[in-house]
């Protein structure tokens, strides 16, 4: 089959390598479409994963397709179901997964490697978090199951209800996403981002406002008076994952505020925190890992309902060949995301 093999900075490749042999418990998949993410951008850019991916590998981790064969115990799948998978699965047995954090299971495993015709999917992702897509639900909406997924982890530990004033910062995919998680829950959306097209995108998955920080002086002053009698917002979730940006969010946070801070930072960076802040005014911070397989379940139904448009995040379709021009696309934001075709 044909796969891309990453072998290091900016240099990926499409090769024929032999198709997967299942052992117990697993499925294979064809691929139908496997989007791009953010995450993908940095492994190309940087030539790997610190922790997941070291080249050659194969990589991608996001993706929708049918089933094409099944190990000889699977029972519950057949060939030609229409199937989305997350990229990892919790061990349910462990001292985090015991207490319901499956986001920090200590068995935690990944999939990568859905760049390709067909990926193997492990036996602990068919047993937890394989979904079969709604028939009437297209594969390139379902592909987004898996960020998607994230996005309501953070907001459910953002604990956004009805009339929540919260300010996303970040215009990415993960972003315009937690608009559309936040204005689901009935909130008041506020996004904050650099680019005016995709600030619309904003608009049309939720956004009651937008803020361009290229636009914008006084930054923190304009974004506070978003917040209910210009106190400040009483959520923020910050999605770019620079410690300077984390700075900006807690600035913009009113007494009594969560703040969310969704995107990772590079290994290493720190962030200052105004302690008079912190304590007088009684702030929550929180970082958010992943998904859980509830949220995973909730993001496929989220995007079956068709509440809102997001097939506006696939700014594009590309066959697999096309990879290195959709990475490309995505460094020089072009692109929110390209829905891969193999
Ligand atoms: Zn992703
Ligand atoms: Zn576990």
């Amino acid at each position: 089959m044909r796969a891309a093999v990453l072998y290091g900075q900016e240099d990926v490749r499409i090769e024929e390598i032999p198709e997967p042999i299942l052992r117990a418990g697993e499925v294979l998949v064809r691929v139908a479409v496997a989007p791009t993410c953010g995450t993908d951008l940095k492994v190309w850019l940087r030539g790997g994963h610190a922790r997941m991916l070291k080249p050659p590998t194969l990589f991608g981790h996001e993706f929708a397709g049918v089933i094409a064969a099944v190990a000889d115990d699977i029972s519950l799948w057949q060939v030609g179901d229409r199937v989305v998978a997350n990229n990892s699965a919790p061990c349910f047995n462990c001292f985090y997964c015991r207490k319901q954090r499956f986001s920090l299971c200590e068995g935690l495993i990944f999939n990568n490697g859905t760049f390709a015709e067909s990926i193997r999917l492990p036996a602990q992702i068919v047993k937890h978090n394989l979904l079969k897509v709604p028939s009437e639900l297209p594969l390139t909406l379902a592909a987004l199951t898996e960020p998607l997924a994230c996005c309501l982890h953070g907001v459910a530990a953002s604990d956004v209800g009805r009339g929540d004033t919260v300010l996303v910062i970040g215009d990415g995919a993960i972003g315009l996403m937690l608009v559309a998680a936040c204005a689901d829950r009935g909130a008041q959306v506020f996004l904050c981002g650099g680019q005016e097209s995709r600030l619309a995108l904003g608009t049309r998955l939720g956004a009651m406002a937008t803020v361009n920080y290229h636009r914008t002086p006084e930054l923190v002053q304009t974004l506070r008076k978003h917040g209910s009698d210009g106190r400040g917002l009483d959520i923020v979730i910050e999605a770019t994952g620079q410690p300077s940006v984390w700075e900006t969010a807690i600035a913009c946070a009113r007494p009594g505020a969560t703040v969310t801070l969704f995107g990772g930072c590079p290994r290493g960076t720190q962030v200052a925190v105004d302690t008079e802040n912190l304590h007088y005014n009684e702030l929550t911070l929180k970082g958010v890992f992943h998904n859980t397989p509830q949220h995973v379940r909730e993001a496929l139904a989220l995007l079956a309902s068709r509440r809102f448009p997001f097939e506006v995040l696939l700014t594009e379709a590309l066959p697999l060949d096309k990879l290195p021009d959709a990475l490309a696309q995505m460094r020089d934001r072009q692109a929110v995301k390209v829905a891969i075709r193999p």
